[in-house]
């Protein structure tokens, strides 16, 4: 067994998505986004102004351009359609427009 990365964030956060289908994928503890500064891979509760968010996820996307298993990472987060936050160098914004559906 395994600590799962995303498993702590709450529900609105992508965490519990991800707890609900009751898998963590092997990918997730080899993500670069392990540690300390996870955090600015989703929003927060209270929300952000929208130059705050793009800070932050800039800063999470730089993370995701060096990790080893981004594609598997956007693989899953495609398949769970709705899951917030970013997941392979990608907002939900831009996952759904990659798939085609209305934002
Ligand atoms: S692609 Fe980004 S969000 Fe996904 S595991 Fe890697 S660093 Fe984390």
């Amino acid at each position: 067994m395994h600590a799962c990365p995303r498993l702590r964030f709450p529900r609105e956060q992508g965490g519990a998505r991800v707890a609900v289908i009751g898998t963590c994928p092997e990918w997730q503890v080899r993500g670069a986004c392990r540690g300390s500064f996870a955090l600015d891979f989703f929003p927060p509760p209270a929300g952000e102004r929208r130059d705050e968010k793009r800070r932050r996820e800039g800063r999470a996307k730089t993370i995701c351009a060096n990790c080893a298993v981004a594609g598997e990472c956007l693989d899953y987060a495609l398949a769970l359609r709705d899951v917030h936050g970013i997941w392979g160098g990608m907002s939900e914004i831009e996952r759904r427009e990659l798939m085609g559906l209305s934002t």
